[in-house]
């Protein structure tokens, strides 16, 4: 295989949110927090996630519009490999995240962004040619009707006029100022397109045609890819491979074709269920994403995607539905965070005029709020729940907190899941597939 034409490698952006409310240790939020990818000439990779997984920050971090917190990205490493290691430095030659201004000047001619809305990186007092042909100017090209004649030419290639080189930014549709943003990212003849959500302000019909140019262009001008998308049946346009990112990691990699076809993180399985499909015989799983991305200032423990889970592992001694089992979860949850409004539940339990529900509507209008079971095979955790209702119609809080916190509990709160490979380059972190990553190590050691 031809070497990669960017390397993202451990690639980290914290942001620092100043010391804790003790004064002790300082808040970070992690919103990128150690993703690895390569592209290689010629390939898009798709970058999906919902809002607020890092996926811009990780955009923007890779080609240093923010400075990175940590990681390497190693940009055309195998084309400029023989360059001298920079002196007393450890790191490759190449690695965009150590690059002087000068290099980084250069970097930037041959990596561009083309962002979500056009219209707000377009000066309105600039004809749209002359913002196009701003770039030339500024990385060297003094002979202006050199700069017209390239953009008019662009411009077309875009499926715009040539005539249109004089018009100004107000005078165009959105569809339109995205074709200008895609010529004036084209303009310099880069090797690498960073596109973070180029479609997603677009009508319907114009997004099909943009992806569509997106495609032809990317043909014509040979060009590697980073597309940025929350949405997957965008990504599966334009993408060779996919990355499904969630809280500020890349928890599953692979195949575009064999991720749709076969996704293996419950993450990806939830969003690919999210697609619309007009056809009944295949109709989606109906998998419920709860809740939104948490904050990655304050991140879950072990698993990070296990606070919304709908596959989150029970304990071994523990044999219940799997959906109760969520259930369950969320109201362990949403008790410690003392989340639920007692009085309110109290009211909605009372059944015709009387004026006082009795404890035991309470407890089954509880049940019913969180869509608890009636009753649990396991004795332990039946009885917790049991005595844990009381005590919340009471108001008891901390009491129902403690008692549940013990039979409650799931291994991926506890443990940060590793990578399996499933197939070549089908990678993804789930406990789950802890029995496919242990065969690969063990088939690995038979060496
Ligand atoms: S480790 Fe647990 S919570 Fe995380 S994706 Fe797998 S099953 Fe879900």
């Amino acid at each position: 295989m031809t070497e990669p034409i960017l390397s993202v490698r451990n690639l980290k952006k914290h942001y620092d949110l100043g010391g804790s409310l003790l004064g002790s240790s300082q808040h970070v939020a992690k919103a990128v927090d150690g993703i690895s990818f390569d592209i290689h000439p010629g390939e898009t990779l798709g970058l999906v996630g919902e809002s607020g997984c890092g996926k811009s920050t990780a955009a923007t971090s890779l080609m240093r519009l923010e400075e990175p917190t940590d990681g390497e990205v190693i940009f055309n490493g195998g084309g400029r490999e023989t360059n001298a290691r920079r002196e007393g430095e450890k790191s490759h030659p190449n690695d965009v995240t150590r690059f002087s201004n000068k290099e980084l000047k250069r970097f930037r001619r041959d990596a561009q962004m083309i962002f979500q809305d056009p219209a707000s990186s377009f000066n309105p007092r600039m004809t749209v040619g002359d913002s196009v042909a701003e770039l030339l100017l500024v990385h060297g090209m003094r002979d202006r009707q050199q700069r017209r004649t390239i953009v008019k030419d662009l411009l077309e290639r875009v499926g715009l006029s040539s005539e249109d080189y004089d018009r100004y930014p107000h005078e165009f549709s959105g569809g339109q100022k995205q074709r200008i943003a895609l010529a004036r990212a084209l303009v310099l003849n880069p090797d690498f397109i960073v596109a973070d959500e180029p479609v997603s302000a677009l009508d319907v019909s114009i997004k099909a045609e943009i992806l569509s140019l997106i495609n032809d262009i990317q043909e014509e001008f040979g060009l590697s890819m980073l597309f940025i998308s929350h949405d997957l049946s965008v990504i599966a346009k334009v993408s060779d491979r996919v990355a499904i990112m969630y809280l500020g990691e890349i928890v599953e990699i692979g195949d575009t074709e064999r991720i749709f076809q076969n996704p293996q993180h419950p993450y990806t399985e939830a969003l690919l269920s999210a697609i619309p499909t007009p056809d009944p015989r295949t109709r989606n799983k109906g998998i419920k994403l709860r809740g939104t991305v948490p904050s990655p200032a304050n991140p879950p423990s072990g698993c990070k995607f296990h606070t919304r889970c709908h596959q989150v592992i029970q304990p071994e001694s523990i044999d219940i539905d799997q959906q109760n089992w969520r259930n369950l979860l969320n109201f362990r949850d949403r008790v410690a965070r003392q989340e639920i409004d007692i009085q309110s539940i109290k009211e909605n339990a009372i059944v015709g005029d009387k004026t006082e529900a009795t404890a035991e509507e309470i407890k089954a209008q509880i049940r019913s709020d969180f869509e608890l079971p009636e009753r649990v095979s396991d004795p332990e955790l039946d009885s917790a729940l049991d005595e844990s209702l009381d005590k919340l119609a009471d108001e008891d809080f901390e009491w129902a907190t403690e008692r549940l916190h013990e039979p409650i509990t799931t291994p991926c709160e506890e443990e940060d899941p590793a990578y399996s490979e499933h197939a070549d380059g089908h990678q993804s972190a789930c406990l789950r597939h802890d029995d496919v990553r242990e065969s690969v190590e063990l088939a690995a050691g038979d060496d």
